[in-house]
């Protein structure tokens, strides 16, 4: 039996949903990808303790997935164990009078909708961002003037050696898109969000007005994975790659969005190959007429 079989063994012994060979194009908001060797779809803490021991036995890598809004997975796919977290890693409830405690794998929307019914205001940025909490964590994900380090209080996630271990919002180490999680083997479990009382009807109709506005500006409609590049100092990445005359410049099934020039869209049958070279053409270009570099926002994986 090779070591991903083996893992894949325990993985069914821990009541987890194991496949093999998943395409991951069917796992991310850019609809790319190719197939992962272990596929595993995790329940509950012992699990997934379970999981990450064996695998370090036997020594198969492994990264976590969300929603895959923020991946560019190569067109190979991904050797090693893709995780992702579900049933007990779903759960939000409220905590006190003001704060949420909520399961990585507990996506944004639900969350959103989640403290507007609970009357807690905060959260209305993130409305749209079509991720989990796990990955907002990580990536520090923000949007329309507020961004997770506002309303973080603390996080937990696990090492690779199955130890549960709560960051503080100070020691995830949270800025522009970043957070301490990134570059460390670690599953981010939950997390506990500060939040302020407000009145149903006023968050409700800021989620729909931030919604709105991600409608008019964004090409929703297409699969991407968001905006591609980080926010440069002192510019907006969108505005020079539009400046630079880049708008609907395409490479195979990948196109800067005549919409929004922030963002690559798979047209069709885009491959990883084709945005990254698209990629490729938008930084030299950009660099070249405006001497501004542009660095990814979006995460390839392989
Ligand atoms: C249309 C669209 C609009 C977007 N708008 C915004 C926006 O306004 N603001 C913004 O910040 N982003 C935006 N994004 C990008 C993306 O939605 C965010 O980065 C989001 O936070 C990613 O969450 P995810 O669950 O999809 O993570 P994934 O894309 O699955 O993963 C991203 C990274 O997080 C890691 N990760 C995920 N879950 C865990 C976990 N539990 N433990 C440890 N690591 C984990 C992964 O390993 C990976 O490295 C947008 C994307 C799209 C497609």
């Amino acid at each position: 039996m090779n070591p991903m079989e083996a893992v894949g063994r325990v993985a069914d012994s821990l009541a987890c949903t194991v496949s093999y060979q998943e395409p991951m194009q069917s796992h991310t908001t850019f609809k790319i990808g190719g197939p992962s060797d272990l596929f595993v779809k995790v329940q509950n803490q012992s699990a997934l303790s379970g999981l990450l021991k064996a695998a370090d036995e036997m020594q198969v890598r492994w990264q976590v997935i969300g929603k895959g809004s923020n991946l560019l997975v190569d067109d190979q796919g991904i050797r090693g164990m893709v995780l992702e977290l579900s049933g007990e890693f779903s759960q939000i409830q409220r905590v006190g009078e003001n704060q949420i405690l909520c399961g990585a794998a507990v996506s944004l929307a639900a969350l959103c909708w989640f403290a507007q019914k609970e009357g807690l205001t905060g959260l209305e940025f993130a409305y749209g961002i079509p991720g989990t909490v796990g990955g907002a964590v990580f990536m520090n994900a923000g949007a329309y003037g507020s961004e997770m380090k506002n309303i973080l209080l603390s996080g937990t996630h696990m090492t690779a050696d199955g130890t549960l271990v709560t960051l503080t919002r100070d020691e995830m180490d949270l800025s522009y898109r970043h957070s301490t999680y990134q570059g460390r083997q670690v599953v981010i479990v939950s997390a506990l969000l500060q939040l302020t009382l407000g009145r149903p009807e006023e968050i409700r109709s800021r989620m729909e007005d931030i919604l709105q506005r991600r409608k008019d500006k964004q090409p929703l409609e297409q699969p991407s994975a968001g905006s591609v590049f980080k926010r440069p100092q002192g510019h907006f990445a969108g505005t020079l790659i539009e400046q630079c005359g880049l708008k609907g410049r395409a490479v195979g099934g990948a196109m800067v969005s005549p919409k929004h020039a922030g963002f690559i869209v798979n047209t069709g049958g885009a491959t990883c190959r084709d945005v990254l070279d698209l990629i490729a053409v938008i930084q030299q270009t950009v660099k070249k007429e405006t001497g501004v570099s542009l660095e990814c926002e979006i995460k390839a994986v392989k």
